[in-house]
């Protein structure tokens, strides 16, 4: 098998303390982008496409790019199904050949989150295909997922959650959210919360929403004619300080949404450029950069 699964990817962050990055895509270019740069950094990656995002590309496109691609790295490469809402879209992910599928039923009461969960989890491990999970749900929009109010994961009803279900990663709600306007003022994360999680369950963790939007990709963006007002994301110290604390998997997607359109806002400038490769390869430079940079923080001890 080309591609492996998130399982296999994230038990070995976990023993080694550190984290994955999983990033999400819509076209080959930002797949390719992803998938260079982590060859570089020589670092395990999980790429991910939320139901939109597949709806965008058509599902007989994504694996066989991705495994075409793959085939010819020295890193582990695992495809995950971001966000998926519904089991019909789990088990055809599965069936194309997705290595992970996170099922999202975090906005249904908790038994019926048990329910669908646990339908998904059987499913997907008569493939060898893991499982993640969510409870609690995070503010924010992520394509078609929209949440006014955050709720923090409950630890008890989290230990509770995996023995029902048998998942094998959780995402949790701790503070950060969907989008590039994260905080009002300062980043913060409950790490207190994820502490009291981690003394319960013993399986990999899920950080969403965890862009840094940091101020020099701002300033780029800002200089490539992008407007971005007060967007602020999630701080190093407290990427550094999740992952201390079990966070094994850290998505990221408005980072490289950002440095992609900086790249190509950039370069189309020169009002001379009519060759969509050569913006597009600036796009994949300025996400390359981005993703090396976040791979040495979610490597950092
Ligand atoms: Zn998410």
């Amino acid at each position: 098998m080309i591609l492996k699964s998130g399982k296999e990817i994230l038990e070995k962050a976990k023993q080694n303390g550190y984290a994955v990055g999983a990033f999400n895509f819509s076209n080959l270019e930002q797949l390719k982008a992803i998938l260079l740069a982590c060859e570089e950094m020589k670092s395990d990656v999980i790429v991910q496409t939320s139901p939109s995002a597949i709806k965008y590309m058509g599902i007989d496109v994504v694996v066989p790019m991705v495994e075409s691609i793959a085939k010819n790295l020295s890193i582990s490469v695992c495809l995950n199904l971001d966000h998926g809402k519904d089991f019909d879209l789990v088990k055809q992910c599965i069936d194309m050949g997705y290595t992970n599928v996170m099922i999202d039923a975090s906005d249904l009461p908790f038994e019926q989150n048990v329910e669908l969960t646990k339908k998904c989890v059987d499913y997907a491990h008569e493939h060898n295909v893991s499982v993640e999970a969510e409870l609690g749900s995070l503010k924010g929009v992520e394509d078609e997922v929209v949440a006014k109010e955050s709720v923090y994961t409950n630890p008890k009803l989290a230990k509770e959650f995996v023995e029902k279900t048998g998942v094998d990663s959780l995402a949790v709600s701790i503070g950060t959210s969907h989008g590039a306007y994260k905080f009002k003022g300062e980043s913060h994360l409950d790490i207190e919360r994820l502490k009291e999680i981690k003394s319960q369950i013993d399986i990999p963790f899920v950080l969403h929403g965890a862009s840094s939007v940091s101020d020099e990709l701002k300033s780029m963006f800002i200089a490539s004619g992008g407007e971005i007002g007060n967007a602020k994301g999630v701080s190093n110290q407290n990427l550094i300080e999740s992952i201390k604390n079990g966070i094994c998997k850290v998505n990221v997607d408005t980072d490289l949404r950002i440095a992609f359109t900086t790249g190509i806002r950039e370069c189309l400038k020169d009002k001379t450029i009519f060759n969509p490769r050569d913006y597009l390869l600036k796009g994949m430079d300025m996400i390359k950069e981005e993703v090396k940079r976040k791979v040495g923080i979610l490597n950092m001890k």
